[in-house]
């Protein structure tokens, strides 16, 4: 079912139409044979930044496409349904360019946001680490200042685009424990001393890299530290605030995926004579998956225009990522299950698409993170 989108703007229902033509031409005839084998598809990355897709939320000024988060989330849905590996490019990348974008200094924008936004140059952010994600506040990569650099040394874990991107924002420790101690940089992935490893062998989302990367004194210059020592922590929980957005409409458009193939699957089948969509049983199911997933969309973008509107959205999009993933689940599972024997094996995608959803309610903060961040505001 397509939905009936509410776009702001006449530049914005183009913008969507060239990104739906991009995924459809570029995107989906790649998707399975990459997942199968899984290559990382930089160069439809570089297409998708050469049409002005990688920036699309950031100022005009700084090289940027000057959207409304509300667009740029609906694009990454529409990137989704045909490739979640690649959308979630996007929102990584969207994610890495966020501190310089939001709280680096007019010359750090200007020297270095036109390349990021621009789609030359693929983002990676680098905050969880291997004794833990959750309680990123207790972060051991440190950063010790020398002379005109920080040298740094320690480990992160989980990062997407480990070994394929061009620049890592890090967020390390440059004082002392907790919250208050940590800082943000800026680091080139081709600085000596960085070091991505061999990629992690998951569940899904096989085409995309992530992979540990070791920081052995590595080097990086201390003009290249966003916004004051200190304020880090402060930068990695604001990027991640818009960054679970981008997650929730990755999860929306995974689902629709799942339901679309479900639905037309379920047109053409039939048993006992008739068509099994006209089962009360397959239909109602897909009624459900179909209202999960608008109901879905919608949470997510009131989330986008409360941040537009410059409101306070942290919470609207904690309940976005937390809805929205859970329901791609839900929605993916009960695809696999519309096309029986048939939705367990690889001849139909609706398989990948399940084990695709399940990282959806880990990364950029799990649902039970998501969680105590909705009940801690009840609480005040
Ligand atoms: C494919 C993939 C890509 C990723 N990409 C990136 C990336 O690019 N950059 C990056 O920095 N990180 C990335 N991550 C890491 C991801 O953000 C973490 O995996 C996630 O934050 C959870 O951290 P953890 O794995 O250490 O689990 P833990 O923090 O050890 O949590 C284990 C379990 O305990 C639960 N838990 C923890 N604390 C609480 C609590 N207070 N209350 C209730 N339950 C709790 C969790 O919900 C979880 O179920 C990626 C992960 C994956 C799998």
């Amino acid at each position: 079912m397509k939905p009936n989108r509410l776009l702001p703007s006449e530049e914005a229902a183009a913008i969507l139409e060239l990104a739906a033509d991009i995924a459809d031409r570029e995107l989906a005839p790649l998707a399975d044979d990459h997942e199968e084998r899984g290559a990382f598809p930089r160069e439809t990355i570089r297409v998708l930044g050469r049409a002005g897709l990688l920036g699309l939320p950031y100022d005009e000024a700084d090289g940027g496409g000057g959207q409304p988060y509300e667009v740029y989330l609906q694009v990454l849905e529409v990137l989704a349904q045909r490739w979640l590996t690649v959308a979630e490019a996007v929102s990584v990348h969207t994610l890495a360019c966020y501190p310089l974008a939001t709280f680096g200094s007019p010359e750090q924008r200007a020297e270095h946001l036109p390349a990021l936004l621009g789609g030359e140059l693929l983002g990676g952010y680098c905050l969880s680490e291997p004794a833990g994600g959750s309680d990123a506040a207790a972060l051991t990569t440190r950063a010790v200042r020398d002379g005109d650099d920080y040298v740094v040394n320690g480990t992160k874990a989980w990062i997407t685009h480990a070994g394929v991107a061009d620049f890592y924002q890090v967020f390390c420790r440059t004082g002392g424990p907790g919250a208050a101690g940590v800082s943000c940089l800026f680091a080139d992935a081709s600085t000596p001393g960085i070091e991505a490893a061999r990629p992690e062998r998951k569940m899904g989302l096989n085409a995309s890299p992530t992979a540990q990367i070791a920081f052995d004194d590595a080097r990086v210059p201390a003009e290249r530290l966003v916004g004051e020592e200190g304020a880090g922590f402060r930068i990695a929980m604001s990027a991640l605030d818009s960054g679970r957005l981008g997650i929730a409409a990755c999860a929306v458009g995974l689902a629709q995926a799942a339901c679309d193939y479900a639905t037309n699957y379920a047109k053409e089948r039939e048993q006992f004579g008739t068509r099994i969509i006209d089962f009360q049983g397959v239909g109602f199911m897909l009624a459900d998956m179909a209202t999960q997933i608008a109901a879905a969309r919608a949470l997510t973008l009131e989330a986008a225009r409360l941040k537009d509107a410059g409101r306070p959205y942290s919470t609207t999009a904690a309940q976005a990522k937390l809805f929205a993933t859970d329901m791609a689940m839900k929605v993916t599972t009960d695809a696999v299950q519309v096309l029986g024997g048939y939705g367990y094996v690889r001849d139909h995608p609706v398989e990948r698409y399940m084990r695709e959803a399940k990282v959806l309610q880990i990364v950029e903060g799990t649902n039970q993170i998501q969680r105590m961040v909705i009940a801690r505001t009840m609480g005040k």
